[in-house]
This record gives structure tokens, C-alpha cells and sequence, in this order.
């Protein structure tokens, strides 16, 4: 057995090996130790290997799903070693035979259809980068919905494209790896390494071709060599992973980087658009905005956040669809029948790779029934072109419901070893069958009581157990009775209180019991094939309909929010024109909100001409809300152009090609480089690729270094942005000098974020307003933020010695001379800024409470009050 178990590891070297023995996956050696760490299982050890003791740990078979999950988390890949015939089936072979096993499939992170293995609400993506010399593509596929896609790219375009999927496993070549390290480091993928010959073009056309049964692939559109070998990689690696059981993938669409917004990963990050900085989804843009009741209608929204479309035609009919949602009266009812609407994509999937049940069909089904309620509430209701479209998919499939509801009863087993998810009534051999074994059951129990009175034993009972199988049972005292009845009753058994016995009988009957239940459960697997055969005849036209029920339950997932939050429909054309009136930040809002607090509303103007850019330059106290004001702004963009309304009175957006997002030197120890370092890097990709039609949003660049470095940087960007890349723009900078620019450059003006001075602390209004910060309140921000009184005071000293220098044109060093010395400054407590004791101190002091009576003391508190 070991020498089998080698021979299988040995082609799995980069996977933990489930053998499994009975009930059991075991796994052995480094396998053994790596797991039972990982799972949190004991570890033991059986027999020995080369003289040492073999590790080995296990788990049940029928709980492994849980620990696979575990070990696919902490990213291991596991191979599943099957027996592949029975043990009685192996000892006919020869005595010493060992049970035949292999793989019968590779778990791994990308491949994974299981619906405990999977977030319903998430794709779960397979990328593949495919190069020939200098043109690269990528290609993806969710095998658990059937998804796949390809799209060619330029190299510089390969980390924003990997966020946008953020796939869960990406194949790439061994020479794709070393060139592409950095990029991948940076977004944090350990890529699975193929051979060349797996990103093999020309093999690709084959495997492609078999797989959709084409003789060529040019029905499905011309591909390049690099789409080609993406593609191929793909496939060729689920036929490694699925041993040859290739899902049921849709005819791969080709996607081009030109039809979307384009965000890079930084943007994705800064925005915060389907996780938030945490890493996890509360927080983020996808969260506060998904209403959807669906597990496909949580997966479109996704995919849309993620890939705003930059085409006019497909923005204004996604918003024609959610606009029909607001306005219509059909939500409710509509959105009741999607409610009830399975997972239909993950049961095609699992039913493509015969890894379904019942349980799939019976889901089929119900994604029928309710798609012909969808349709019928709809029948005659003139509707927007998408979901118009969209509603033609929802019908033809009345032969297959018909069938499904005919052939399975209302709530099946998973398994079909359980058997009994046909209905009564459906086939008759399967009924007869089922009868025989139900009416054995009734001959049991009648048997029962004619043996009890024949013995006059009324506590003797037939029972079942899987060793034995039907006996008959009496107590340990009426054990010599029995004996004394002759051989009529053959003992079988004797236990510590029970004394069993068998009957020519009832060992008869068992047989017919036995032989009838196997009857109806073959049967049963029968139809349950005739039935998946059914529905997968019709696949492509069911993913269309799950995609169809998707659309429905976005259009009113998005409608709904647009109504609850009062958002508005914008207006997307082709001019360069960005004018939002009263906009807010949908995600700070909903926060806010918890607290009770409320989100001031700001305007933006960003209109740029045909040859014109336009900057705004924000200026102002650090917690005033630039920050806020600007993502807000960028996610009301993205907004509209995925199809939806946006947060905000009104908005006129000239269409967006590139949205850039950043914010200086945050802090990127993680990944080793230095802050300022990591700023400059994203600033240079901004100014190389950002043309006319980008919105850029710079927060606080040129903050990472010195003063005088930071301003320069920030200055020239800025010039570069305006003059070269002509773009619609917003720059936060606590560089006042720049508010200059304003006067300079034609394109630029100046607002800032209003705040209200008050007894020596600063009030945030939040109020975005034209023209440029006064000062920047750096100091009392500090002292709101708990500074010691000292320090704040020394650094009252300080700003003022520096602005009296720059008035009077002194020199730093003069200046520093001059200063009285810290120690000095920091005994003294800063001195109140009222002149002397108030009014109310004044009366205050003269009162001593020991000489009051209650009386006076009353009096006096009028009289203090009266002082306020
Ligand atoms: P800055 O970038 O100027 O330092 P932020 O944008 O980070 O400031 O905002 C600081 C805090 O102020 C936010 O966490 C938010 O709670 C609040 N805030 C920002 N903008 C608004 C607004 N328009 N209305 C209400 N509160 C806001």
C-alpha cells in the first residue's frame, strides 16, 4: 500500500495527497505534518518507512469538505485520492491485492465548486497571463458559474486588470514569473507555475476546439496567440485539476481594456471600492450599496463596481433599467418572486462536472418556477431595452419545468446514494419497487407480533443493525424459552441483556426487502441522469436566464437604494463637462448616519474644455473633509458610469476614461519600500497614462519629504497635469503657496474647506466653498487631538516667530536665535486668552457656601444665572 500511496504522491509533489482508506482521507509523511498543523488534528503514526516511523493524520470522509476549506484557505492545494473499487473487488485479483486508487481531483483555490467552499455573493476567478514575444493577454474563467473571458493587454496594464479580477489563482508561465515578481509581490499573488508546453498557442486552438465540440474557434471571434495561450492555459489546466471532467464553460467572451473605466490597483485601494483599506468588505462602496436579493444578482453588482463600462450606449441603458425601477410600482412584487430564486449558476456548475444532487436539480427548478413568475407579472409591462432583453430569457423552458416538477418531490436529499428525491407517481417500475420494500417493512412489523403471541413473549422485537440486518430480539431471561421452541428460531447472537435469533422467514423477506431497496435507488440514479442530461441539454440557454435574473434583481437592487437614500439619475454624455450639485460620500454618509450625525452636502465644478483642463486646489485644515470631498467626487464618476444613480441633487458627468486615486505617503511598510518612494512611483504612472479624458484625485502629494522638495514636486504635477495631460482634476495640498497657481494657470481655481475659528479651537463645517485657506490651523487641529498644553503653546511661539520672519524677510537662522528657550516657554501654562476673571468668576469668589442658608444659596444661583 505505501508503495502505491509513493507512486501516486510522486506525481503530486506541490499538493497534500487525501488517500483514502475506508471512511477515512489519510495523509502521510510531510503531508501528515504540514496538515494536522494546519487542521489542528493529532498527529500519529503507522508502520515504519526506510526504518523510521511513518506521520499520519486523517480525516472522515464525510466531514472533509470543512477541512478542505481550511487547508485551500491557508493555501494549500490538496490532490483527492479515490478508491476505485471495492476491497472485495480488489481481493478477487489475488490475495494480497491492493485496493486500485487515484486521483480523481486537484483542489485548488481557483477551481473550487462546492457551495460551502465558496462566498455565494462572489465570483470566485481562474486567471491565466498568456505572452507570445511582446503581446500579453488575460485570460478568466468561474468555473462555478461558467463564466470565461479573454482580453488582450498591454504589459503596463497587468497589475490594474489582476485588482479589478482579483482572482483567486493565476496561472502564468515560468518565464512570465520571473519578469513579472514585482508587479505580482505588489498585489500580494503567489502565482501557480506552468509549463511552457500548457501556454502552447496552437495546442490551445485544439483543446479550445474539443472543448466546445467547434472545428474552429473563429465562430466565437479572431483571437491573437497571446489570447489563444491564455486560454489554453486555462483549459488545459482544469483538465489537470478536474482529471479530464471539463466544466461546463460558456464560448469564451472577448473583453477589451478600451470598453471599461480604467482604475488601477492603487485607485482601487484609496477608493475602497469592493473592500475597504481593513481588507474586509464592511467599509467598503460594494457593501453599503448592494441590495440585491440574489446570490448572482451580489455577483453582478460586483463585477460592475469593479468594471465601470466607458461605453455610452451600455451606461444609458443600464440606467434606463434602474430608472424603470424607480420609477415603476413593480419592486415589490418582483423582487418577493427573486428572493426565492437559487443559486442557478453554481447548481449548472456542479451538475456539468457530476459533482451535483438532487438537491441541484431540484434548484433548477425553482429557478424556473420563479423566473416564470418574473416573466409572467411582467407579460405586456413595457419595459427598458436591457430588461426587456432580458425578460425574453426568462421563458422557453415551460417542457423542463414541467418535467423537474413532475419528477422530484418539493425538498430532495443532497446526496443521490440517499435516494427518495423522486416523487411518488413519477416512474412506475421505481414505485413498484419502492412498494415491495415499504410493504416488507409492514410484513416485518406484522411478523413481529405473530412471533410475540406464538411465544407468548410480549416484549420480543425484529430489529435492524448493519451486521446482522433483521433479527429478532428478546431479553437475556427469556432466552431458554426460545431454545425450548425448537429450530424453528436459529440463535444468532448472545449480548450482555439481549439473546437474538433469525427465522428461515425472516431472512427471506430481508433478502426481498434488501433487493427491492437496491432496485429503487438504481432507479432512482437512473432518472436522476435522464433528468441532469435534461437540463444540461439547455445549459447555455440557462445561464442566460440565471443572467437574466441577475440583471432583474441588480436594476431594482439599485433602484431601491436610489430611492431609500435619495439619489439621483445622472446625466453621462460625451462632453468633458463634471458638474455635480449637492454631492456626498455614499459610504462616510451611511457611517455618519449611524452616529446620527449629518453629511453636508458640496457642489463640483470641474468643467473642462475641449482644450482646457480643470483643477481644482484645495486648500485647508487637515479632518475639514478634503479627503472626503475628493474620493466623493471620483465615486460619484464610477457611479454613473456602472449604471447607477448617484448621491448627489444632480450630476452632469462627461464621460470618464481613467479614474486615478492618490494619497501621499501613506504608510507601506509592509511592503519594504519607502513611503515617499512608493508616492513618487504612482505619481510618475499618473502623469505617463493619464490622458484628456482621466479624473484625477491627489491627496496631499509631495507630503513624504521636505518641505521645500514636497511643495516643488507638488507644483510641477500639477503644471504637468493642467498643461499636458489636460485632465478634470482635484488636489489637496496644505502647500498654500501653490493657491497662487490659481492666478497663473487657466484651468485652476482655488476652493477650500470652510471652518470657523471659536474661542481658540476650530470648527469643521465642512463646507466646500471658492478660494484658497486662510491659514491651515495645523495647531489647534493638534490641541483638539490632545497634545500637552506645553507643546501646543511652544508651537503657538514658534508659527508666529516663523510668520513674523517671512513678513519681515529674516533669515531661519536669525530666527531660531531669537527664540526664547523651550524650557523657558514650556514651565509657564499658557495664558488664558480672556482678559481677567468673567463676571460670573468675579461674583463667584466672593460667595463662601458654609455662610449660606438654603435661602440665599437659591438667591445666588438666580443671580449667577442671571450673569450668563
Ligand atoms: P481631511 O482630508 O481634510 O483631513 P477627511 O476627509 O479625512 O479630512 O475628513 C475628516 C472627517 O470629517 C471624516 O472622518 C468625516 O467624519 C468628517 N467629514 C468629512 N466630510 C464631511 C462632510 N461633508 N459632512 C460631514 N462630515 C464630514
Amino acid at each position: 500500500m505505501m508503495a502505491q500511496y509513493l507512486e501516486i504522491k510522486a506525481q503530486y509533489p506541490d499538493a497534500l495527497l487525501f488517500y483514502r482508506m475506508g471512511d477515512f482521507y489519510e495523509m502521510f509523511f510531510d503531508d501528515a505534518v504540514a496538515a494536522s498543523e494546519a487542521l489542528d488534528i493529532a498527529l500519529t503514526k503507522r508502520g515504519k518507512h526506510d526504518g523510521d516511523d511513518i506521520p499520519m493524520c486523517g480525516v472522515p470522509v464525510h466531514a472533509a469538505e470543512g477541512y478542505l476549506l481550511t487547508l485551500i484557505r491557508k493555501g494549500f492545494r490538496v490532490a483527492v485520492g479515490e478508491q476505485l473499487e471495492s476491497p472485495e473487488e480488489a481481493k478477487k485479483r489475488g490475495y494480497k491485492a491492493v485496493v486500485k486508487r487515484d486521483v480523481v481531483r486537484l483542489v485548488t483555490p481557483g477551481t473550487l465548486t462546492e457551495e460551502s467552499l465558496l462566498e455565494a455573493r462572489r465570483h470566485n476567478f481562474l486567471a491565466a497571463l498568456g505572452r507570445v514575444r511582446d503581446d500579453w493577454a488575460l485570460s478568466w474563467c468561474d468555473i462555478s458559474t461558467g463564466a470565461f473571458h479573454v482580453m488582450p493587454l498591454a504589459q503596463a496594464r497587468i497589475g490594474a486588470e489582476l485588482a479589478r479580477l482579483a482572482p483567486s489563482e493565476l496561472l502564468v508561465s515560468e518565464g512570465v514569473e520571473d519578469e513579472l515578481r514585482e508587479v505580482l509581490g505588489d498585489l500580494g499573488f503567489e502565482p501557480t507555475v506552468l509549463g511552457a508546453a500548457s501556454f502552447d498557442s496552437t495546442a490551445a486552438e485544439g483543446r479550445l476546439a474539443t472543448l466546445f465540440g467547434v472545428k474552429s474557434l473563429a465562430g466565437f471571434g479572431s483571437f491573437e496567440r497571446a489570447e489563444l495561450s491564455a486560454m489554453g492555459a486555462l483549459v488545459d489546466y482544469l483538465d489537470i485539476t478536474q482529471k479530464g471532467r471539463l466544466p461546463l464553460l460558456q464560448p469564451p467572451r472577448q473583453e477589451a481594456v478600451s470598453r471599461l473605466m480604467q482604475i488601477d490597483a492603487a485607485t482601487r485601494r484609496n477608493l475602497e471600492l469592493t473592500h475597504s483599506m481593513q481588507g474586509g468588505r464592511a467599509g467598503s462602496l460594494l457593501s453599503v450599496i448592494d441590495r440585491t436579493v440574489t446570490a448572482g444578482g451580489a455577483r453582478l453588482l460586483e463585477r460592475r463596481v469593479s468594471s465601470p463600462s466607458r461605453e455610452l450606449d451600455v451606461i444609458r441603458e443600464r440606467l434606463d433599467a434602474v430608472r424603470w425601477g424607480v420609477e415603476g410600482t413593480w419592486s415589490d412584487t418582483l423582487r418577493e418572486a427573486l428572493r426565492r430564486v437559487p443559486d442557478l449558476d453554481r447548481a449548472l456548475s456542479r451538475l456539468g462536472l457530476d459533482r451535483g444532487g438532487p438537491r441541484d436539480l431540484a434548484a433548477v427548478r425553482n429557478a424556473l418556477a420563479e423566473a416564470d413568475t418574473v416573466s409572467g407579472r411582467l407579460e405586456g409591462v413595457d419595459l427598458p431595452e436591457l430588461l426587456g432583453r432580458s425578460r425574453d430569457c426568462l421563458t422557453g423552458h415551460d417542457a423542463l419545468l414541467d418535467l423537474l416538477e413532475a419528477a422530484l418531490i418539493a425538498e430532495p436529499p443532497l446526496m443521490v446514494r440517499d435516494g427518495g428525491f423522486i416523487a411518488p407517481g413519477y416512474d412506475e417500475a421505481l414505485d413498484s419497487a419502492r412498494e415491495l420494500r415499504d410493504e416488507g417493512r409492514g410484513i416485518i412489523a406484522k411478523m413481529q407480533g405473530e412471533y410475540s403471541q406464538e411465544t407468548g413473549i410480549g416484549s420480543l422485537k425484529i430489529k435492524h443493525n448493519n451486521v446482522l440486518g433483521y433479527f429478532i430480539e428478546v431479553t437475556a431471561t427469556h432466552a431458554d424459552k426460545m431454545h425450548t421452541l425448537g429450530d424453528r428460531f436459529i440463535h444468532r447472537q448472545t449480548t450482555a441483556n439481549q439473546v437474538r435469533f433469525t427465522t428461515v422467514e425472516l431472512s427471506e423477506l430481508e433478502t426481498r426487502i434488501l433487493n427491492a431497496g437496491a432496485e429503487a435507488l438504481e432507479i432512482e440514479k437512473r432518472l436522476y441522469d435522464t433528468l441532469k442530461a435534461a437540463i444540461l441539454d439547455v445549459a447555455p440557454a440557462l445561464s442566460e436566464l440565471a443572467l437574466a435574473l441577475a440583471e432583474f434583481d441588480l436594476a431594482l437592487g439599485l433602484a431601491e437604494l436610489a430611492r431609500s437614500r435619495d439619489w439621483c439619475l445622472p446625466t453621462v454624455d460625451n462632453s468633458r463637462a463634471f458638474h455635480v450639485e449637492r454631492g456626498r460620500h455614499p459610504v462616510v454618509e451611511a457611517a455618519l448616519q449611524k452616529a446620527g450625525e449629518p453629511f453636508i452636502a458640496n457642489d463640483c465644478d470641474l468643467n473642462a474644455s475641449a482644450d482646457r483642463a480643470s483643477v481644482t486646489l484645495l486648500t485647508g485644515p487637515n479632518m475639514a473633509g478634503k479627503s472626503t470631498y475628493l474620493r466623493q467626487n471620483a465615486l460619484i464618476a464610477l457611479l454613473a458610469q456602472m449604471g447607477s444613480y448617484v448621491p448627489a441633487e444632480r450630476a452632469h458627468i462627461g464621460l470618464v476614461s481613467q479614474i486615478f486615486s492618490r494619497v501621499g505617503a501613506s504608510d507601506d511598510l509592509a511592503r519594504g519600500r519607502s513611503t515617499f518612494m512608493v508616492e513618487m512611483v504612482e505619481t510618475a504612472a499618473i502623469l505617463n497614462q493619464a490622458d484628456e479624458r482621466a479624473l484625477v484625485i491627489l491627496d496631499e502629494i509631495g507630503r513624504g519629504t521636505a518641505t521645500y522638495d514636497g511643495l516643488s514636486i507638488a507644483w510641477a504635477t500639477l503644471e504637468h497635469l493642467h498643461e499636458v495631460n489636460r485632465v478634470r482634476g482635484l488636489f489637496a495640498t496644505h502647500y498654500h503657496e501653490m493657491t497662487v497657481l490659481a492666478g497663473k494657470l487657466e484651468g485652476v481655481k482655488n476652493a477650500t474647506v470652510a471652518v470657523k475659528e471659536w474661542e481658540g479651537d476650530v470648527i469643521f463645517l465642512h463646507e466646500v466653498k471658492d478660494g484658497a485657506a486662510d491659514r491651515s490651523y495645523g495647531v489647534q487641529v493638534a490641541q483638539l487631538a490632545g497634545l500637552p498644553k506645553p507643546v501646543i503653546a511652544r508651537a503657538r511661539a514658534v508659527l508666529e516667530a516663523l510668520e513674523k520672519g517671512e513678513r519681515d524677510r529674516t533669515s531661519p537662522k536669525a530666527l531660531i536665535d531669537d527664540l526664547p528657550l523651550f524650557s523657558a516657554a514650556a514651565r509657564e501654562e499658557p495664558k488664558p486668552e480672556q482678559k481677567g476673571p468673567s463676571a460670573v468668576e468675579q461674583r463667584l469668589s466672593g460667595i463662601n457656601p458654609d455662610d449660606l442658608s438654603p435661602r440665599e444659596a437659591l438667591q445666588a444661583l438666580y443671580e449667577l444665572k442671571g450673569l450668563v
